[in-house]
């Protein structure tokens, strides 16, 4: 069997002080993501997602949260350096898909920028990336962001 599914998911709460950087990109919004580093839990997700496919480690095993190299680190150059390391393993990714609960900023407006971010990172064209924006409708009884990611590999041949 070639193919391999990967499954990630991660949750910062949402304080004011912080940028709100989510999916590689800086939102427009009061509150953003907590996190010893730039607490983009979309883009943890995602690389948990794919660490999983590939039989590899885990973020917070590579990436130590009590390790002060991490500390404010952009997201973008840990899930780049995951990307490499799962085509390293001679991974291939063909989709990623990304559900993105928050009460905290709209996503839709920026669904967008985010999916073409998100596949500049991952070396894929836009539409082999998916992000959906869903409301907690309250029910987390804090500001946070939750976020769920699946994506599919496949070995290269
Ligand atoms: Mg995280």
């Amino acid at each position: 069997m070639n193919q391999r599914v990967g499954i990630g998911f991660d949750s910062h709460p949402l304080v004011e002080g912080r940028k709100c950087i989510l999916g590689g990109i800086e939102i427009p919004h009061p509150k953003g993501p907590l996190g010893h580093s730039d607490g983009d839990a979309v883009l943890h997700a995602i690389a948990d997602a794919l660490l999983g496919a590939a039989g590899a480690e885990d973020l917070g095993t590579l990436y130590p949260d009590s390790d002060p190299r991490w500390k404010g680190a952009d997201s973008a150059r840990i899930l780049g350096e995951v990307m490499a390391r799962v085509r390293a393993a001679g991974f291939a990714v063909a989709n990623v898909d990304v559900v993105v609960a928050t009460d905290g900023p709209r996503i839709a407006p920026h669904r967008g920028a985010i999916r073409t971010r998100i596949g500049k990172i991952l070396g894929l064209d836009d539409t082999a990336v998916n992000v959906k924006g869903k409301s907690l409708e309250g029910l987390s009884g804090r500001d946070v962001v939750s976020v769920h990611a699946v994506c599919l590999i496949a070995r290269r041949t």
